[in-house]
């Protein structure tokens, strides 16, 4: 497989290039025709396999697909991550892959103070990543509001149950419209992964690396 047997749009084929990507992964040569295809995907896959790629080409491409403005306080894209280090990663490869598209990428985390956050959603972002907790403290504020989100990304999920975030997702989870793509990755997949994976993903496609 090629990155250019996808159809990705042309901007992100020369993100791409510019990345100096020649081959996709495994897991980007299986995730990303079906994230193209707009299908949900439960993903067995560690770090550094190139994951983030997998999710994030696609879906940037599916975005471009609509050219409209981000919601007010809202996001079109979420990707909810267990960590800051994570959660500031996700966002740089976003900016990297996206940097030849009008895009706007915001990370959100605990920890640091909240009134920036706050100013920084009041526009509206396409792609927020953001660490359960924080997200939660957002939309309790009224800063946040998820019912526009097109796409949302749970990654590393095992490691999020380890620090208790269950509660959090529970909250979430029905805050985001129902129609929408959902994409779960796990390093792992322990019933009580693949439970929660069943509850927000519609007739996922599988994939393991
Ligand atoms: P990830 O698993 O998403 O954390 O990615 C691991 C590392 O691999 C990151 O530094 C990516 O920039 C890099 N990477 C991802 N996909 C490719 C690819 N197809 N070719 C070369 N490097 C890649």
């Amino acid at each position: 497989t090629k990155f250019s047997d996808f159809g990705l749009a042309d901007f992100l084929q020369k993100a791409l290039a510019a990345e100096g990507y020649e081959t996709p992964t495994p897991i980007q040569a299986q995730a990303i025709p079906h994230l193209l295809a707009g299908r949900d995907i439960c993903g067995i896959a560690q770090t550094g396999t190139g994951k983030t790629a997998a999710f994030a080409l696609p879906s940037l491409h599916n975005l471009s697909q609509r050219p409209i403005a981000p919601p007010h306080k809202g996001c079109r894209m979420l990707v909810l991550s267990p960590t800051r280090e994570l959660a500031s990663q996700i966002a740089e490869s976003f900016r990297a892959y996206g940097k030849f598209m009008k895009l706007t990428v915001a990370t959100v985390f605990g920890g640091v103070p909240i009134n920036r956050q706050i100013r920084q959603m009041e526009r509206g972002v396409d792609v927020l990543v953001a660490t359960p907790g924080r997200l939660i403290d957002l939309i309790d504020q009224r800063a946040l509001q998820l019912r526009d989100v097109e796409i949302f990304v749970l990654d590393e999920a095992d490691q999020m149950l380890d620090l208790g975030f269950i509660h959090s997702l529970k909250r979430i989870v029905p805050l985001l419209p129902r129609k929408r793509q959902s994409l779960f990755f796990s390093a792992t997949m322990p019933k009580t992964i693949a439970d929660l994976a069943d509850k927000f993903l519609t007739d996922p496609v599988k994939v393991a690396v």
